[in-house]
């Protein structure tokens, strides 16, 4: 089966947008995977095809009415086993692992809030997982479902060039990818590091897994503890 993203969005045209390009476009454009960009607008129900109304309680904005957003999402219909996210900032942040589960299941529903967001009996009635993009807040759910998206589909099978290029990068041990290089030789003065024009692939993998890890243990001590080392130590790597 084709894994298929499936938006609700007030923005549909949106859609494929950056996803339809380089990588994720032609992984498109082949059928290595679908994107069905559904208008929640389509499931308004008066003359002026309102969607959103004041927040109860009081305070600025507009809130995407839980019956309008029901009826956009039991309209698209999708199969019981497809997880349904919400794209939000209080979601839980979303990381590789998860998208690694994504990108190996059907493929998700993905509601893309506007506005101050939706309302919470939606949420709570449709069983919505929200996912956030990281601590900042985005005028709309669309740009983070495409980053979502982007990060599911280069793992799909067939879509990336080299089967290894998703296995050794950034998050797939819990560390940071090291440092790439290519040519010229020299730049600006700048050479590249003399193991990796050794040829001795060891040696190679030595250095690269040693500056994994002193990047992790100096940028994101967070995920450094949390694969079990030792706390980073002031001064000893780069910058
Ligand atoms: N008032 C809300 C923010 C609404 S922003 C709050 O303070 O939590 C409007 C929409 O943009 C949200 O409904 C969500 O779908 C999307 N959005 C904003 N920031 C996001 C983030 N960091 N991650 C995922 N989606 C986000």
């Amino acid at each position: 089966m084709t894994w298929r993203a499936t938006i609700l969005t007030l923005f549909p045209e949106m859609f494929p947008g950056p996803l339809g390009v380089s990588l994720a476009g032609k992984a498109l454009a082949s059928g290595l995977w679908e994107l069905e960009a559904r208008d929640i607008r389509a499931s308004a129900t008066d003359r002026h095809r309102s969607v959103d109304d004041t927040p109860a309680g009081g305070g600025p904005g507009m809130v995407l009415r839980a019956d309008i957003l029901a009826a956009a999402i039991d309209a698209a219909s999708i199969a019981p086993d497809r997880p349904r996210l919400l794209m939000s900032p209080r979601g839980r942040p979303l990381t590789q692992s998860r998208v690694v589960e994504l990108a190996a299941g059907p493929g998700p529903l993905i509601v893309c809030g506007r506005f101050e967001g939706i309302d919470q009996r939606v949420i709570d009635a449709r069983g919505l997982e929200e996912v956030s993009v990281g601590d900042y807040v985005l005028s709309g759910g669309e740009i983070a479902a495409m980053a979502l998206c982007d990060a599911c589909v280069r793992l799909l099978p067939g879509v990336m060039g080299k089967e290894a290029s998703g296995a050794e990068e950034s998050f797939s041990e819990g560390l940071l990818e090291y440092p790439q290089y290519t040519r010229p030789q020299v730049f600006e003065g700048r050479g590249i590091p003399e193991i990796l024009t050794s040829g001795d692939h060891a040696k190679v993998a030595a250095w690269r897994r040693a500056e994994s890890e002193a990047l992790t243990r100096f940028r994101r001590p967070d995920l450094w503890e949390a694969k079990g080392q030792q706390k980073p130590p002031k001064d000893t790597t780069r910058g």
